[in-house]
């Protein structure tokens, strides 16, 4: 892609605070002219997320939107939302669907991201969906995001453009993204993807642990042995 193609437009970044929209929305610092960033409230179960969202934002001078989405929680029962329901500790191979599931959830958030971009004037989106580490959510995938940019542009009348950085990236070539835009330490130490709702290194042994640390390591692997 080149460079330069967009220094005169804005981006929307879906941004959650985790590893994968923070490499997006520095990614995005360095394509687009401005960046706006939106969150999401919807009673996950560590709102210590939004926290990271909101810090990271303002050290980087980033508009920072959050919508509430509590409704989420009232549609659907799953670990990410519910207390005393335990997260699935198995990493996800897509065969089954994880209990962390919330059923359209990405589709939803670029949906209502879409809606504040136009009412910006914005008409770039930019998500950290990724299809690699496929991990049993549909609305992750990129047949998928092609679909809903189709029927965003018929929905509002407008040419959306839906960017997915991540979306051919193994978690260790994310890593090398966020060093590739000089913020490997920034998303190491700000970024909070943990399921224990610990930020940084995490807890490490959830799910989201340990596909943030192997990822890391074979990035650091692949480092030391150029
Ligand atoms: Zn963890």
């Amino acid at each position: 892609m080149n460079a330069e193609l967009f220094k005169n437009e804005s981006a929307l970044v879906v941004f959650s605070g985790g590893q994968d929209s923070t490499t997006c929305l520095f990614w995005a610092l360095e394509k687009f002219k401005s960046v706006v960033a939106v969150s999401f409230d919807y009673g996950q179960r560590h709102l210590h997320e939004l926290d990271c969202a909101r810090s990271i934002a303002a050290e980087y001078g980033v508009e920072h939107h959050v919508l509430d989405m509590s409704l989420l929680g009232q549609l659907t029962t799953n670990s990410l939302t519910r207390k005393e329901i335990a997260v699935d500790e198995a990493i996800p191979d897509g065969s089954t669907t994880p209990n962390s599931l919330v059923e359209g959830r990405n589709m939803l958030f670029l949906t209502f991201a879409a809606v504040l971009a136009k009412s910006k004037g914005i008409r770039h989106l930019v998500t950290g969906v990724c299809e690699t580490d496929f991990s049993g959510y549909p609305d992750c995938r990129d047949i998928f995001v092609k679909s809903l940019g189709v029927t965003l542009n018929l929905a509002m009348d407008y040419q959306f453009v839906i960017h997915t950085p991540l979306m051919w990236l193994d978690k260790s070539e994310t890593w090398e993204l966020a060093d590739k835009l000089g913020h490997l330490e920034d998303v190491r130490t700000k970024t909070l993807t943990c399921y224990n709702g610990i930020a940084g290194d995490g807890c490490g042994h959830c799910p989201a642990c340990t596909l943030r640390r192997r990822g890391y390591e074979q990035y650091m692997n692949r480092l030391n042995s150029k």
